[in-house]
């Protein structure tokens, strides 16, 4: 099988039907492992050859598709609380693993990270190099997109279009077991939003606002705190477990 790379749509430019030129950062990858022109690489899900190397792009030919691996069967999109450190790197990186389609890192009222628009800009370009990487490294055919910074308020109305939503709240008492069993016994569900808030949690006015959406359900993990990162891998698993008929078991 010939060597994957992950190109981002902004980085490919479509010159005819059959053939695409990449730019950024896998040009510089494709050079280094010293591919020449001729050689087969996959580029995204496209099987390509080789056309042309200039210095900062390649042109190539479309020559198929790979076979689809990895590949969840629902679509999922996390939203995130923007956190601390290196937290938000790990989050991207598992949820990648455990089958996400899309992250969307937010700013609510206790999210104590701050950053400008410089800093957000290349917080976001770094995390979906993680994303990106562990496509690669799991065998997931698709990419997970990384979307840029939201405010909490500013995406209220994005939930109208997922089949059901869940926000992780920790005052909250309903389990997710029985709201996830509700929920099986009459729908059938394949795009889902979950939404994990920040180290400082969620203001309960802050959730008020979330549950104005009707498909929008507030679950507890459990008795115990769990980390923001913890809460997020523990809600995303189940989520896959229970939605993705897709994978064998
Ligand atoms: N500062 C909050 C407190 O002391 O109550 C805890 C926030 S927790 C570290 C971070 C996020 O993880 C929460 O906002 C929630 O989304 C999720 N979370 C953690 N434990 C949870 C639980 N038992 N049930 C539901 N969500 C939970």
């Amino acid at each position: 099988m010939a060597r994957r790379f992950i190109v981002e749509e902004k980085d490919i430019k479509r010159k005819n039907d059959q053939e695409i030129e990449i730019m950024g950062n896998e040009v510089k990858h494709i050079q280094v492992l010293r591919h020449q022109v001729g050689d087969e690489i996959v580029v995204n899900e496209y099987i390509c050859k080789i056309v042309q190397m200039y210095p900062h792009a390649i042109l190539l030919k479309n020559i198929g598709r790979t076979k689809e691996e990895g590949v969840p069967g629902i679509d999922v999109t996390l939203y995130m609380a923007m956190l601390k450190n290196d937290k938000m790197d790990l989050v991207v990186q598992k949820a990648t693993e455990l089958g996400v389609k899309k992250v969307v890192p937010f700013f609510s009222r206790n999210v104590v990270v701050k950053l400008d628009e410089k800093s957000r800009a290349k917080r976001i370009e770094k995390l979906q190099k993680i994303a990106n990487e562990a496509c690669k490294q799991c065998g997931r055919t698709d990419m997970a997109s990384i979307e840029s910074f939201k405010e909490l308020k500013e995406i209220t109305n994005d939930f109208k279009e997922y089949d059901v939503c869940f926000v992780a709240y920790e005052q909250e008492k309903a389990s997710l077991y029985t709201t996830i069993q509700k929920l099986k016994s009459f729908s059938n569900i394949k795009k889902i939003a979950i939404i994990v808030g920040a180290e400082g949690g969620f203001d309960q006015a802050e959730v008020e606002n979330l549950l104005e959406n009707k498909n929008m359900n507030s679950v507890s993990l459990g008795t115990r705190i769990l980390r923001a990162e913890t809460a997020a891998f523990n809600l995303l698993s189940i989520i896959m477990y229970e939605f993705d008929d897709k994978e064998e078991r």
